[in-house]
């Protein structure tokens, strides 16, 4: 318990309220779990007065891909309100897992990277929160810094550049402002959407991209969601940013966050079995940051504990934490539940059998795996016994085709896809 207890730190006694405080959300939690009764009681005796306890939790340190000022890249740049952009070292092209979901935004950052301004300009990457947009765009500042060592960037998110932008209007700093923002040579801007609705700061990124677009600059920008669906956007910027290379990133599949969590791991120097990946990347519902937020609790529990990262220390914490009512049901509970309802056990369903009865629930348990989990077929292929990707395409094509003329098969499929996602 001790391990527990000593980093708290006290933070105030007042109106019979202790505040602790945490060096982590993880601490925190587990301390208002189990210890914050006996941690009361303790407090109450030595105070000689009934007490109440609020364990708090350190505050993060500002994620480095937030900075609060202009960031500029520029080795030549005296401006002293500048701060000089130094991309997370996490954000690298190399440690970025590239799959069906993310392949074209990766190439086009790529060549970005490589010959700003030459092919597409602008690039403009969409996709929801979680998935790597960030990342992206830092990797091409480094990659750029470290093989033009002299260019000047412009990293920031739009969110900044409006706030910025107001001040200097209101403290009558727009030249100032525009020289810093205009005297570059790649612009970036991380999450455009957010000034969806204001006109003054959509009319100033208006004219600074016409500007460093004319002359060949390189600009890349990310969004929630695609041009076209940002409402409140003037017409002419929307049709600025589909102008070049618009590429998407997905959700990335099974085997893609498998590959994610292995190379999560790999960077905490922490060893984990391909199943354990397999395991998470199947059942942590949600985009890689909450992969990465399930990785790092594991590990730390695991070195509080002093046990191995195992998926049998890993799978009641995963229940816990992690598991909701809204995730996905994986491979596991389609083929079990297809089991049950035919009668043909998840062997003979992975096994050679040709007989009628085990192919056609083999069909079924395919047609469900990929409607629900959207995995590729090669991966569908692995789990049913190291199928050919061909015969998986086949068996999914089989029932689609049978369920338009076969009611009850029908039925049958939308029942067992109800049962497997209730909601
Ligand atoms: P976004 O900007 O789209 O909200 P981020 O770039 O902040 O997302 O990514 C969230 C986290 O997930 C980051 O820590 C990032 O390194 C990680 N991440 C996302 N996609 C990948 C990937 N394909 N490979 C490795 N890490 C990834
Ligand atoms: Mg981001």
């Amino acid at each position: 318990m001790a391990r527990f207890i000593r980093p708290l730190a006290p933070v105030s006694f007042d109106d019979g309220v202790v505040k602790l405080c945490a060096p982590g959300r993880f601490l925190q939690e587990w301390v208002r779990e189990r210890f914050s009764g006996i941690l009361q009681s303790y407090l109450s005796d030595e105070l000689g007065q009934s007490v109440q306890l609020e364990v708090l939790a350190k505050p993060r340190e500002k994620s480095d891909h937030t900075p609060t000022k202009a960031v500029i890249y520029s080795p030549t740049t005296t401006e002293n309100s500048v701060t000089r952009f130094v991309p997370n070292d996490k954000y690298q092209f190399d440690k970025f897992i590239v799959g069906q979901s993310n392949r074209l935004a990766v190439a086009g950052a790529k060549a970005v990277a490589k010959e700003p301004g030459q092919k597409f300009n602008p690039l403009f990457i969409y996709g929801s929160s979680g998935l790597g947009k960030t990342h992206l765009l830092h990797s091409i500042a480094r990659e750029l810094i470290s093989s033009q060592p002299g260019i000047s960037i412009v990293y920031m998110t739009a969110q900044q550049f409006a706030e910025e932008f107001i001040n200097a209007l209101q403290g009558n700093k727009v030249e100032h402002f525009r020289r810093q923002h205009r005297h570059v040579e790649v612009w970036l801007v991380d999450d455009i959407q957010f000034v969806a609705g204001k006109d003054k700061t959509q009319e100033e990124i208006f004219h600074t991209f016409n500007y460093l677009h004319s002359l060949g600059k390189q600009i890349v920008l990310t969004s929630d969601r695609p041009p076209k669906d940002i409402y409140q956007m003037d017409e002419r910027l929307r049709s600025r940013f589909e102008s070049g290379l618009v590429a998407d990133i997905q959700m990335p599949d099974t085997e893609t966050r498998c590959a994610i969590i292995q190379s999560k791991a790999n960077a905490l120097q922490v060893e984990m079995s391909y199943d354990l990946a397999m395991f998470l990347a199947e059942s942590v519902p949600g985009n890689v940051r909450v992969l990465e937020g399930a990785i790092t609790k594991l590990v730390a529990m695991a070195s509080l504990e002093e046990t191995p990262l195992t998926k049998e220390f890993a799978e009641p914490i995963v229940e816990q934490y992690f598991h909701n009512a809204f995730s996905k049901p994986g491979f596991g509970q389609i083929v079990d539940l297809v089991s049950q309802q035919f009668n043909i056990s998840i062997d003979e369903m992975k096994g050679p059998s040709r007989k009628a009865p085990v192919v056609h629930a083999r069909h079924i348990a395919i047609f469900l795996t990929r409607r629900i989990t959207g995995d590729s077929w090669k991966h569908i292929g692995s789990q049913f016994g190291d199928r050919d990707h061909t015969s998986i395409m086949h068996g999914y094509q089989k029932i689609d085709e049978l369920m338009h003329h076969d009611k009850e098969l029908l039925g049958q499929v939308k029942s067992l896809m109800k049962n497997l996602n209730p909601h």
